[in-house]
């Protein structure tokens, strides 16, 4: 099983357009030591041949034309991309689907509550059912392993996350929680798993036992710290108040998972504020020290 980093930023990518924050200023200036990154992508084959993507990234446009695999190679009009599982309905894991609307047949994996959030609430999607037959859906339940491909299956875990701050409140109301943000366990034929959890609200202790059972684990590397929105702009939420668990402090990532030593443990989905962007800061030489690697756009895994 082959997995490709398309995209290690969190949502606005890096630099973000609006963002003149410390990182993105001095990326513009030349003056960091890091990489610019595009939004959170990951691509899966089994056979080189046919591709599937987890989540659809507002970048992804320019994500498929930099990763020669996904260029059309069997025709005029033609993608070895096969189909999209997505892990939420959060807008920088759902708007590339709008740009994979030119009548290209897809399939399409999302839980039931994903799924009529984004038909039901947003006509716009529309676009992607313009023929018969153009998306095939298949629905997602937590818990129940489901394969994409020969080689290619998945195990979704249900996380303790919420609903995009979009979806109206009677529709909230309406929907089953459980269903509204996923991790992913990927196996490969060989039996090596990696997990990938792009979003990470809080981290349970099945969670963990989970974790230690994998090869990889690429998970929310969204935040250094807990208030790290506010110092940088002034106001706004914490990073648990929006679904993510910061890298730092009690309860950080770093320690929570400090006893999982088996897999390569990978930040991913990375916000443009977060100091580990910069090579040169403690905050990454203090990830480093504690086994983590930042993913970098374009980096590739074989399991
Ligand atoms: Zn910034």
């Amino acid at each position: 099983l082959r997995a490709k980093i398309l995209g290690s930023a969190a949502g606005g990518g890096f630099p973000q357009w609006n963002c003149a924050c410390s990182n993105c200023s001095r990326l513009r200036q030349g003056g960091l030591r890091g990489a610019a990154r595009s939004q959170a992508q990951l691509a899966l084959s089994a056979d080189n041949e046919s591709w599937w993507l987890v989540n659809a990234s507002p970048d992804l446009r320019a994500q498929i034309e930099a990763t020669s695999a996904l260029h059309p190679r069997k025709g005029v009009r033609q993608s070895p991309i096969e189909g999209v599982v997505l892990t939420s309905a959060d807008a920088d894991h759902v708007l590339g689907l709008l740009l994979l609307r030119e009548f290209h047949p897809l399939r399409l994996f999302a839980t039931a509550a994903v799924r009529r959030m984004l038909l039901e609430d947003n006509s716009l999607f529309r676009v992607l059912d313009r023929f018969a037959g153009q998306s095939a859906w298949t629905e997602v339940v937590p818990s129940r392993t489901f394969s994409l491909e020969e080689g290619i299956s998945v195990m979704p875990l249900s996380l303790p996350g919420a609903f995009p701050d979009y979806v109206p409140a009677l529709r909230r109301t309406a929907l089953t929680r459980e269903e509204a943000v996923l991790a992913l366990v990927l196996q490969s034929s060989c039996g090596k798993r990696m997990l990938y959890a792009p979003g990470l609200p809080r981290v349970e202790p099945e969670f963990l036992a989970l974790a230690q059972d994998c090869e990889l684990l690429l998970v929310d590397g969204t935040f250094w710290s807990d208030d790290e929105l506010r110092r940088v702009r002034g106001s706004g939420p914490t990073a648990r108040e929006i679904g993510h668990v910061p890298i730092s402090g009690p309860g950080g990532t770093v320690e929570v998972f400090a006893g999982v030593r088996r897999p390569r443990k990978i930040y991913i989905h990375v916000n443009n504020t977060n100091p580990v962007l910069d090579k040169e800061s403690a905050e990454y030489r203090q990830v480093r020290d504690a086994g983590w690697e930042v993913a970098q756009d374009g980096w590739e895994f074989e399991f």
